[in-house]
């Protein structure tokens, strides 16, 4: 054989031996545990509790304050508490490069403490009002309900320790769940002062230590190292024992049962659905007085209940961060994955935005005077979808049904050269020609009469949450 012919020969079973290999899979990363992402189709929900939120912020004067997701961790530290299990376990902590030791947020209070003091707002008319929505992230043990990266809604007010700014958030809080159409409790309690609670902690652990046979590991654990957080668990066993054991409200200093009196008083004037649980206490070290938490009235499947949210008043967290001793505040944070859970569970129906109208093509002409005629309606306040990448007519029209639209525009070859555009009314299923450069305001004026204009609140158009 000669070179040439043998070279070519060679080569082609060398690049037939290539095509025979198998194709390398290439590996889709996959999301981290405890991470999700909100689809498309979870949006509706999300987009009406947020704007339900915004709404009841504005109304009682709450101004948004936006800090970063990422702090320095002593912040969380000093404030959380070490030895709870959102600083000992949860807290996703790393040193950046520069060798900053920082922690992504598990909670955001502390946060708008550190800022209120960083901004000179004490030096602003009291109490500042201040809210916020964003994400958290705390290294929890995944489970239904429990992310690693999940969101609140939070609201604080810094400067008055009126028990009148306790028994408010409360009721904002229900105004809330009222406005999204969830039925919900508080449960309340008072948990004093530091002293109170270091008092009462003495006497827990006692009891607790008498009948630590009855209880689980882990509150064995707990009974060394966070006491508080012994009447936190769901253990069967634990539970009959809480029963037992001794009320923190027995040791509340007179100054704490005088405000926490009041704040029950206003909540009875305002008819505020609560109930007293006795064994609150919140997880957290800078909580005294007043402390609450809200959970659905009735939760379904019968299901271990779990609070949608809770908070309460932390007059000494100014002060633990360098800020002017004895500013009070008071505030609360609502998990949003749960309460968009209760939406969806409880078949709650939310304002969904639908098109107003459809825009269907035909050619490439109509296409092209497709996007101008789009841009136009856009302008106009009037919501047009399409399907600029679909060609026949009747899929186009199939898709305007589905979307319920009252009226479909059709524009072909035919009525680029003419200038004229059609309108279908999509229920009769009767057509008309107009003159294209009057489409926009004959289409307003058919949806202002036909009452489909405005079909809901405006979209909140918010992309803040992942
Ligand atoms: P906390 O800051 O722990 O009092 O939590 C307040 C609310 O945030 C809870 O009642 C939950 O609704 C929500 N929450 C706390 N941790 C998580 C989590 N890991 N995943 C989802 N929601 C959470």
């Amino acid at each position: 054989m000669p070179k040439k012919a043998e070279d070519k020969k060679t080569k082609e079973e060398t690049e037939d031996k290539q095509e025979e290999k198998p194709k390398k899979r290439i590996k889709t990363p996959e999301l981290l545990r405890g991470f999700r992402d909100l689809l498309p189709e979870e949006q509706p929900y999300w987009d009406f509790l947020r704007s339900t939120v915004r709404g009841i912020a504005d109304s009682y004067s709450f101004q948004r304050l936006v800090t970063p997701v990422i702090e320095d961790k002593d912040l969380f530290i000093r404030t959380v508490g070490k030895q709870t299990d959102i600083v000992e376990k949860e807290m996703y902590q790393f040193e950046t490069p520069g060798g900053e030791k920082v922690a992504l947020r598990p909670e955001m209070t502390a946060s708008f403490a550190r800022a209120y003091i960083n901004h000179g707002m004490l030096d602003r008319p009291q109490p500042v009002k201040l809210w916020d929505m964003g994400p958290l992230f705390r290294h929890d043990r995944p489970q239904a309900g429990r992310y690693r990266q999940f969101n609140q809604f939070n609201f604080e007010v810094f400067g008055s320790e009126e028990p009148i700014i306790d028994a408010q958030l409360m009721v904002l809080l229900h105004s809330i769940f009222k406005e999204l159409g969830l039925d919900v409790v508080m449960q309340v309690n008072s948990i004093g002062t530091p002293q109170t609670r270091q008092e009462y902690k003495v006497e827990l652990v006692a009891y607790y230590r008498s009948n630590r046979a009855r209880i689980c590991d882990e509150c064995k654990r707990r009974l060394q190292k966070n006491p508080l957080r012994l009447l936190d668990c769901k253990e069967e066993g634990c539970q009959e024992v809480r029963a037992e054991a001794p009320m923190i409200v027995d040791w509340l200093d007179e100054d704490s049962k005088n405000h926490f009196m009041q704040v029950l008083e206003f909540l009875d004037e305002i008819e505020v659905p609560y109930v007293l649980n006795p064994h609150l206490v919140r997880g957290l070290d800078y909580y005294n007085r007043t402390v609450f938490e809200v959970y659905l009235a009735k939760e379904d499947n019968g299901r271990s209940q779990s609070a949608l949210g809770g908070g309460g008043r932390y007059d000494g967290l100014i002060e633990l961060l360098g800020g002017r001793e004895g500013t009070p505040g008071c505030g609360f944070a609502v998990g949003m994955e749960r309460v968009v859970a209760a939406l969806r569970e409880q078949e709650v129906s939310i304002p969904v935005r639908r098109p107003d109208i459809f825009f269907a093509q035909l050619g490439d002409a109509a296409r092209r005077r497709g996007l101008k005629i789009f841009e136009d309606f856009r302008q106009a306040g009037i919501h047009v979808s399409e399907a600029f990448g679909k060609g026949a007519l009747k899929s186009q029209l199939d898709l305007a049904n589905k979307l319920e639209v009252a009226y479909t525009i059709i524009l072909g070859q035919k009525e680029v050269l003419d200038d004229t555009i059609i309108i279908r009314d999509m229920d009769s299923g009767s057509q008309e020609i107009i003159d294209a450069k009057k489409v926009v305001e004959i289409l307003k004026k058919k949806l202002a009469e036909t009452g489909d204009k405005p079909i809901m609140p405006p979209l909140d158009t918010e992309t803040d949450l992942s």
